[in-house]
């Protein structure tokens, strides 16, 4: 039996695990790759399986960088189930519905700009080539590396793999359409937290609370009947939540696996403490109102922009904060949102005790959602101040670039991030000081405001993923039953995986870093 890895190896987007027994093909998360052209032309090369011969999907969670491939290998052939959680279906379907009608919007736009400018399409035609034959010399890189790997001569896949250069992508077609998306939403079938399932022969699954978005779940993975090899247990982390985080139970704490697949994302830096998170949101709420100014919080649609109101709610309850206006400015939190309402059985106690209290706690009172763009652009004619939370996180897109368009020179204004600014977005810029952005063409002067809370954070930062990973061996030694023979780590820029390794190591568990498009026996 092995693990292939076919996406979050050394990158931080694109997950999904292909694991093949003698008797079964198991793809665990379908992830999409994001950010820059060169790691997202990764969903473009031809898949490494045939997905006619994937008996089934696990599914961790519904973000985009872990179920978005989910409508092109469906379009390509996959016809077997998509396990999740209730919460995690109803949050895919939203997310891969809206993933299609983007990409075909992105598509048309696309078209019209090469229309207009022939010559800089071409360029950018030869430029698509060459990033498409890179990445598939790196994936052949990934496929050297394991000893295991023969190619098959009646398989056209691996034919076609073999020969870069002669690949036809049209990277100007959308991957998929809202079309592709909703034929893939019926294979969606639902699996309880806590209950083993045999989701194909050999290999069972159980859901267990990641803590990290709403439905979210770590995998474990037994696989029993192999021939002349003993049961194996593998642990998939899906994202890692962090203890104490609003609305949603914490990450489960497990003890016993023969291999563990940790994601990194924060491999190498700390959060400030949660109470510090809480304590600079209010002081920044009520910095705003004595301005009369606005706060824009850039936020994304699915977790944050809940967590975010949550704690704001929170914060008015206990009079720490004035009541501010509050403008929702993002149909897909919104329809998050409703969502989120739907399913209590994945919240925690505390908020359930809300509940019961009669409290409202995913509703921040007054406030106003917005739906239209044209109401989006009226809200900077309103009397001030006030709080507008919108996405997209990074500022790459989305209705928070029309208000940072109108604040970015206000010094009555502030934007407060919450969450991860990928390298390159305008978010990472703000937040390093940048005293100029360019925003349509235009060099704007940078007078607002900026500040920042990692303490927000969906994901575990380094020390508590370590705390994760201590408690499959904590009491026992290495080689004992259950204490993992090796520690993938996955889900990772290189430098958090790469700090992360020496303190896994220093558990006395041995880490492995595997690179995209590699195999490792687990026998
Ligand atoms: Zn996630």
């Amino acid at each position: 039996m092995h693990l292939h890895f076919l996406g979050g190896a050394r990158t931080v987007t694109g997950s999904q695990y292909l694991l093949e027994t003698s008797r079964a093909r198991v793809l665990i998360d379908c992830g999409m790759f994001q950010g820059s052209p060169n790691e997202s032309v990764r969903n473009r090369i031809p898949l490494a399986y045939e997905p006619g011969d994937i008996d089934a999907m696990l599914l961790t969670h519904a973000h985009l960088d872990h179920c978005g491939l989910i409508p092109h290998v469906v379009k390509e052939g996959y016809r077997g189930p998509i396990l999740a959680t209730p919460a995690t279906i109803e949050l895919a379907e939203l997310v891969l519905l809206d993933s299609g009608k983007l990409q075909e919007e992105f598509a048309k736009r696309g078209d019209r700009w090469a229309r207009r400018h022939p010559d800089k399409a071409a360029a950018e035609d030869a430029q698509d080539t060459a990033r498409v034959d890179a990445v598939l010399a790196l994936a052949g890189e990934g496929e050297d590396r394991w000893p295991g790997h023969v190619p098959d001569p009646d398989d056209p896949e691996s034919e076609l793999r073999s020969q870069p250069a002669e690949i036809d992508v049209d990277l100007d077609e959308p991957l998929y359409t809202e079309r592709d998306a909703r034929i893939a939403l019926p294979l969606f079938r639902p699996v309880e937290y806590d209950v083993e399932t045999e989701v194909a022969p050999g290999v069972h699954a159980t859901y267990l609370d990641a803590g990290h978005i709403l439905g979210s779940a770590i995998i474990r993975v037994r696989i029993t009947g192999e021939p002349d090899a003993p049961d194996r247990t593998i642990v998939f982390s899906g994202d890692l939540g962090r203890r104490g985080t609003p609305i949603l139970r914490d990450p489960t704490v497990l003890t016993h696996a023969d291999f563990v697949v940790v994601e990194s994302t924060y491999g190498g830096r700390e959060h400030e403490p949660e109470g510090e998170a809480v304590r600079i949101l209010a002081e920044t709420v009520r910095l705003v109102d004595e301005a009369g100014g606005v706060l824009l919080v850039p936020s994304f649609a699915i977790g944050r922009t809940q967590e975010v109101v949550w704690e704001l709610d929170r914060l008015l309850s206990a009079g720490k904060i004035p009541q501010l206006r509050l403008y929702l400015d993002s149909p897909m939190a919104t329809k998050a949102t409703a969502i989120y309402r739907r399913h209590p059985e994945c919240y925690d106690d505390e908020t359930r005790r809300l509940l019961d209290t009669g409290e409202t706690p995913l509703d921040f009172p007054g406030a106003i959602v917005v739906n239209t763009s044209e109401q989006s652009r009226a809200i900077a004619r309103a009397p001030r101040p006030y709080m507008i939370v919108a996405s997209n996180g990074m500022l790459t897109g989305g209705r928070v670039v029309g208000h940072l368009r109108d604040l970015i020179d206000d010094t009555a204004a502030t934007i407060l991030f919450v969450g991860y600014q990928g390298e390159g977005t305008m978010g990472a810029h703000l937040q390093a000081g940048a005293k100029t952005v360019r925003i349509d063409g235009q060099t704007r002067d940078v007078r607002c405001r900026i500040r920042s809370i990692s303490g927000f954070s969906a994901h575990a930062d380094g020390s508590e993923l370590l705390d994760w990973v201590r408690a499959f061996v904590d009491g026992r030694r290495p080689g004992d039953a259950g204490v993992p023979r090796r520690v993938f780590l996955v889900h990772g820029d290189p430098e958090a995986e790469d700090a992360l390794a020496p303190k896994v190591a220093a558990l006395g568990l041995e880490p492995y870093i595997p690179v995209w498009h590699e195999a490792v026996d687990l026998g």
